[in-house]
């Protein structure tokens, strides 16, 4: 099992850091050749149109769109703008996901907040322990609508969605790799691992 972590900008460094906790190989990606042989791809949180722009230049858009086609990709708050669809604006997208997002719903830097999400599917990792993730969102995207295949996997106590699953694609708003909890990582080399 390896796992690529897209090294353009954003914290990168920090799902590598949780990654090699939990005893996966990562490697950086920055240039097509390095998707080689990897089982799944993590997107950071940063800038999403810093990232989508640099992906752009160092002609990363149709690789990835590819690698996502057969492999898992996980997209952490930008890492999650550049899956979606459509983000109601004009900026580069990877357009896998079909989730539609909103860019900094929740408002400014200032505006960041932490609470504790409910997500049932990580009774799939231990039955007993389903106890609710504590989620850090930064100038967060809001997961605004998911559409075709796609199944919300945690909401916030009001009901808007900030994490979704499609097939081998995760999309989360937040920050897992910022806590030290680590299921969120767990759960997707599960996805990664899937057939
Ligand atoms: N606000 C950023 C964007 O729109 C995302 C912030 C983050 O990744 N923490 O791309």
């Amino acid at each position: 099992m390896k796992i690529g972590i897209l090294a353009l900008q954003g914290d990168f460094a920090e799902h590598t850091a949780t990654l090699k906790k939990i005893g996966v190989e990562t490697r950086l990606v920055r240039l097509a050749d390095h998707l080689e042989n990897l089982d799944g791809l993590i997107i950071p949180g940063g800038e999403s149109t810093t990232i989508g722009k640099l992906a752009e230049d160092y002609q990363l858009i149709e690789p990835i769109r590819e690698f996502g086609k057969q492999h898992a990709i996980w997209g952490t708050c930008a890492g999650a703008i550049l899956l979606s669809k459509d983000a109601r604006r004009l900026q580069p997208l990877l357009q896998l996901m079909d989730i539609t997002v909103e860019r900094n719903a929740f408002g400014r830097q200032v505006a960041s907040f932490e609470i504790d999400i409910e997500v049932p599917v990580f009774a799939e990792l231990d039955p007993n322990d389903s106890h609710p993730f504590h989620a850090v969102f930064i100038r967060a995207p809001l997961i605004e609508s998911v559409a075709g295949s796609t199944m919300v996997l945690s909401t916030l106590p009001d009901g808007q969605i900030v994490a979704a699953q499609q097939g081998k694609l995760l999309a989360t708003s937040f920050h897992p790799e910022l806590t030290p909890d680590d299921r969120f990582h767990r759960y997707f080399i599960k996805i990664a691992k899937r057939k």
